[in-house]
């Protein structure tokens, strides 16, 4: 019985940086500078860097981070913001939240917005597009980019599950008008709570998201407008600071699994799909029986692989085999958005969406920097194990 292999392992950093954190915390005790204090400002600046933005305004979570960075746009009340029909709930929940509604769109075999089908919805109500970099793999900016241009809407990067993910050697997160981070623990980079930040090269939305999140306010006491309170901790921030530097290091490890998975799936003869095919031909079909569909990384862009799916047939009967193996797995998501109970009153509800067969089929497997290459190896093996059995 060979050791079990968790889907992600949330101490192990700790134990790494435990001497540096601890320091942290004494300092943080001793001066109590809780909120505003100066790791705030000096994560925000280390992270404008390491993203490639002018402007970075930490707040309290990624869901925040989007609704400000909506508000920041002061788009028409009531108007329509395009998301991806496959993401997690607080894309669109951040839009309504906003005072804005959302319309769902399909995605293409990269799991991200399918460009020609958000210049399908748009309508004279749009004035958004929320791209999501879903899994780490960037979504089309250039493309989004070229519509928002054309339509004269606004382009948000949800940039949650993308740290450090590149386009053409761009980092995600500014490259339209704004973008934002969360720092959930379980993301590419983790907070010991919840934390996210807003990235922009645009100086006066990122005041005006600073101004948001911190109650309206100017100075002391003047408040120029209502926001709400949406800082993040100095505690959250100290400890982002002392993870960040290793940020590059633990990205790379989940680069050297993907490409280990790649490999051994490819060897097992139940390849990735190849890039030369007509996406089609594999895409819109069913899995068959052994099959493992990896997932795909879009030539000129740099995957960040917060998640690395693959697509089977008889997911769940595989999971469970995968379970019994000792082999931890996810599903992200087992619905998509429109067909959530939260969107019961939505006229998507009900309507077909080409990704829905397929949230049947996805399967996250173990990827992190807990995982090292004969890890990678065991997963390998008990999936191609799993899916090689019939039925
Ligand atoms: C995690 C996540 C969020 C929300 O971040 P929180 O910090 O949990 O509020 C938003 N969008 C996507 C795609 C996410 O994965």
């Amino acid at each position: 019985m060979s050791q079990p292999v968790p889907f992600l392992d949330l101490a192990r950093q700790h134990r790494l940086l435990r001497a540096e954190l601890d320091a942290e915390f004494d300092g943080l005790l001793t001066r109590a500078d809780f909120i505003k204090g100066a790791a705030v400002g000096r994560f925000e600046e280390a992270f404008a860097a390491y993203q490639q933005a002018a402007h970075c305004v930490a707040v309290a979570n990624g869901t925040d981070a989007l609704e400000i960075a909506l508000r920041s746009l002061e788009l028409p009340p009531g108007s329509e913001v395009i998301v991806p029909a496959n993401s997690f709930i607080a894309t669109s929940e951040a839009v309504t939240m906003a005072g804005l509604r959302p319309v769902f769109a399909d995605v293409d075999d990269s799991y991200n917005l399918d460009p020609a089908d958000v210049e399908a919805r748009i309508t004279a109500n749009t004035s958004a597009i929320i791209a999501v970099h879903l899994y780490g793999q960037p979504a089309d900016i250039d493309a989004l980019q070229a519509l928002a241009g054309r339509y004269g809407l606004r382009l948000i990067e949800d940039a949650a599950q993308a740290h450090g993910a590149e386009i053409g050697g761009r980092r995600v997160g500014a490259l339209a008008d704004i973008g934002t981070f969360s720092f959930f623990p379980g993301k590419n980079l983790g907070a010991i709570g919840d934390a996210g930040a807003i990235l922009t090269n645009d100086a006066d939305l990122a005041l005006a998201c600073r101004r948001l999140a911190n109650h309206g306010r100017v100075g002391k006491f003047d408040h120029t407008s209502e926001g709400r309170n949406s800082r993040m901790d100095t505690l959250q921030a100290a400890v982002l600071s002392v993870k960040l530097p290793h940020l590059d290091d633990w990205l790379r490890i989940r680069r050297e699994t993907a490409r280990t998975y790649d490999q051994l799936f490819a060897g097992a003869g139940m390849a990735a799909p190849d890039d030369g095919q007509p996406e089609v031909a594999w895409w819109s079909a069913a899995c068959a029986p052994g099959q493992i569909r990896g997932p795909r990384s879009v030539p000129g862009t740099l995957h960040a692989y917060h998640l690395y799916v693959v697509r089977v047939a008889d997911r769940d009967g595989v999971r469970a085999a995968l379970t019994e193996s000792g082999v931890a797995s996810g599903v992200h998501y087992p619905t998509i958005l429109p067909r959530l109970g939260a969107y019961a009153d939505h006229p998507q509800h009900s309507e077909a969406f080409a990704c829905e067969p397929w949230s049947h089929e996805i399967l996250s497997l173990p990827i992190g920097d807990h995982m090292d290459a004969a890890c990678a190896q065991r997963v390998a093996e008990a999936l191609v194990a799993a899916v090689g059995v019939p039925g």
